[in-house]
């Protein structure tokens, strides 16, 4: 077995630079999903997929159309019904170029420098899960691969992934699986293996304040008129106390609290108070007593104010007491918290809040849930030793103060757990000019992946 899998690295390592060609000529194509000008390309690199996916000897593989980018799926089914099912999840579309002239070579003609792939979607997400790819074609030179696949590759999540909940409900059948493999998550840094297990979820609002029914002069009706924008300041203020905990009515009570183990293992995480001070570029922190800046990132919720409108805003003084004010909240959910509960609990504080006299409404815009998956998950498991072999150090637990949707929609409409890992690093420049992908992870990623499915093979599911 161990054989196998050593044979598999060397045919790989043997062969790095026809992967690595191929790696270039997918990056070739601009398939850039935020501008229509780019449609063509974004049909050509689902196209290149499919035809990639066929030629590492996947039975199958087809671009499902949506209204924008095609979904590419494929399967492999031949390890047979007893042994397990992985679901590949990965995204062909980039994020524009754009500003093209701080670029330092062409953005969409790979180059490299100092062991580093530089051009756009070399790390997100391309040479992310082209990883994946890679080890399987390793392995099947090798052997038959010894678990099942299936492949959702999409070509719209960066711009929000409009078709991926359509397409899980319509297909859920043929996407059936035992777990995804998720490689858009990445690494803390370059000697620290990192799973991801748990991502904050959002909640996302406008609140609406109306108070006379046009604006007034602030000199015939200041000290007489509650003045709406004060009203929204205090309403605001007063979601939160001076130790940042939020006061909307029973906001915790589906907070999942913090076990003692798994705050020694977030201890371990190397993002200490002056990394965050360095990172935001600001001289003090602030956030909710006794926690960490790592819990508080990624295990508490918050509130946060994003925007505020009203009264005057131009050039010079206007006197007025304005008719109207808005804002625009969020919240950062963690288990258990449901969206629409936050909802609820948000109208509660506003029924108890508002002054007499006013009209208002909370509008939902967008929202999320949270996830966390088990440590002790066998996938994560398997993951975890394939990440321990190669780098030669224990992953990372860490959880994610951001959300990567597909994740929870996939625990939602197909019943299943993601593995979230990666091997691209904080500094990749993901979404800005000279986006590059550290070659020497890149290939550990292949030998980690060669691993994981092998170390799969001998798992007993959970
Ligand atoms: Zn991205």
């Amino acid at each position: 077995m161990s054989d196998q899998i050593e044979h598999s690295i060397q045919y790989f390592l043997d062969h790095k630079d026809i992967y690595l060609q191929q790696l270039n000529q997918f990056i070739r194509i601009p398939s850039i999903s935020a501008d229509s000008k780019y449609k063509t390309e974004i049909i050509r690199a689902a196209n290149w997929l499919v035809e990639y996916l066929k030629a590492i000897h996947m039975d199958q593989a087809t671009a499902f159309e949506t209204k924008q980018g095609p979904i590419v799926y494929a399967e492999y089914l031949r390890a047979g019904q007893e042994k397990p099912t992985v679901l590949i999840y990965g995204h062909y579309d980039v994020q524009p170029a754009d500003p093209l002239e701080e670029w330092s070579s062409d953005p969409f003609e790979p180059t490299i420098t100092d062991g580093f792939l530089h051009a756009r979607g070399a790390s997100d997400n391309k040479g992310q899960f082209m990883t994946a790819l890679a080890a399987i074609d390793s392995i099947f030179h090798i052997r038959e691969i010894p678990v099942n696949l299936k492949f959702l590759i999409e070509g719209e999540e960066e711009i929000g992934s409009p078709s991926i909940t359509d397409f899980l409900i319509n297909h859920k059948e043929m996407l059936k699986s035992d777990f995804a493999l998720n490689l858009d998550a990445g690494m803390i840094a370059e000697d620290l293996p990192t799973i991801v297990y748990g991502l904050r979820g959002l909640a996302y609002f406008e609140i609406f304040l109306k108070g006379p029914e046009h604006d007034l002069h602030s000199g015939v009706f200041g000290g007489v008129v509650y003045n709406p924008a004060q009203a929204l300041a205090e309403i605001l203020s007063g979601m939160k106390d001076s130790d940042g905990r939020i006061l909307l009515p029973s906001f915790y009570d589906d907070v999942l609290p913090l076990s003692d183990d798994e705050r020694k293992e977030l201890a371990r995480i190397p993002l200490d108070e002056s990394y965050f001070k360095r990172q935001a570029e600001v001289s003090e922190l602030w956030g909710e007593k006794g926690y960490t800046p790592a819990e508080r990132v990624g295990c508490r919720p918050t509130l946060d104010i994003n925007g505020i409108l009203t009264g005057y805003v131009g050039e010079g003084p206007k006197t007025v007491i304005p008719s109207s004010a808005m804002a625009k909240i969020s919240m950062r959910l963690v288990p258990n918290q449901k969206p629409d509960h936050v909802q609820q609990q948000l109208i509660k504080y506003m029924q108890q809040k508002v002054p007499a006299g006013f009209t208002w409404e909370v509008k939902p815009l967008t929202s999320d849930f949270p996830c966390v998956i088990s440590r002790d998950f066998y996938a994560t498991q398997c993951f975890a030793k394939a990440l321990e072999v190669v780098f030669g150090k224990k992953p990372i637990y860490k959880r994610e103060g951001g959300s990567i949707p597909v994740v929870s929609y996939m625990k939602e409409y197909l019943g299943i757990e993601s593995v979230l890992s990666g091997f691209g690093l904080p500094e990749d420049r993901i979404h800005a000019p000279n986006e590059q992908l550290n070659l020497k992870l890149w290939e550990k990623g292949v030998k980690t992946i060669i691993h994981f499915f092998n170390n799969l093979e001998c798992a007993t599911p959970l």
